[in-house]
């Protein structure tokens, strides 16, 4: 079993199975497809930071989080080494996190303006947040061939989210140019030339099968240094979140 785990083709070959989200994290949790990664993500949960030397680092591919019939998605870019790779939760656990997740509280969309421990009882209302990376990068920088082996977990995510999905913010550049890619194999039409990243670009993608179409929206992201240097303030991150919102039906 380890070995089929780091085969490069683990995702693809256990995504597609998957029937709904449940089965689909727990096949998630197991990836050890890329290797650099799986190195890094443990040797951060066996070093530790000296604030949480207390803790059990969770150290493997962090899953979205959120209903499984939500009509919004966020999709970020991938665990923080001290934060979802700490607490086995998206945003949990570290300063971007403390930022969305009071946007999201202030809208009536989470249960909490806070997010500490995965057993915290945070709950999403209608939002469900992933990531095209599903372990945590050194420097925050996943290599494309990383990018390119997650794609398939979320695609998949993706793909069970679909029949109530209404729109997607992509926090930053990187999992807009991610996320292009999977919502074109959904199905999804992208116009030509591609739809360029920016804080509050909105575009509609229609559905080609004739379903109901896909609003994307563009959001900087709440990294400490975007939000330390005033590039996202919590104004502007709740602006666009109350729009996205408003596009997914829940307000
Ligand atoms: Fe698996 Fe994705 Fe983690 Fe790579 S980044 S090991 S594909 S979960």
């Amino acid at each position: 079993m380890a070995d089929e785990e780091t085969a490069p083709g683990f995702p693809l070959r256990r995504a597609a199975h998957a029937r709904d989200l449940l089965e689909l994290d727990s096949a998630l949790v197991a990836c050890r497809a890329c290797p650099r990664l799986v190195a890094w993500r443990e040797e951060v949960g066996r070093v530790r930071r000296r604030a949480y030397r207390e803790w059990e680092y969770w150290a493997r591919p962090v899953p979205g989080f959120g209903p499984a019939d939500a009509s919004l998605a966020i999709v970020g870019l991938a665990p923080a080494a001290h934060g979802g790779n700490r607490t086995g939760r998206a945003f949990t656990g570290d300063p971007s996190g403390d930022v969305l997740y009071a946007a999201l509280h202030a809208l009536g969309l989470a249960s909490r303006p806070s997010a500490v421990r995965r057993d915290d009882g945070l709950e999403l209302y209608g939002v469900r947040i992933s990531m095209p990376v599903h372990c945590a990068p050194p420097d925050n920088t996943p290599t494309v061939t990383e990018r390119d082996t997650c794609r398939p977990w979320l695609a998949r995510e993706l793909e069970l989210l679909r029949p109530t999905l209404r729109a997607v913010v992509v926090l930053g550049g990187f999992g807009w140019q991610a996320l292009l890619p999977v919502l074109a194999h959904a199905g999804l039409r992208l116009p030509r030339p591609r739809p360029r990243f920016g804080h509050g670009a909105e575009v509609l993608l229609p559905d080609l099968a004739g379903g109901r179409g896909l609003h994307l929206v563009g959001c900087y992201h709440p990294s400490r240094r975007n939000v330390s240097t005033g590039i996202l303030t919590p104004a502007m991150l709740g602006e666009v979140l109350a729009r996205a919102a408003g596009l997914a039906g829940l307000r």
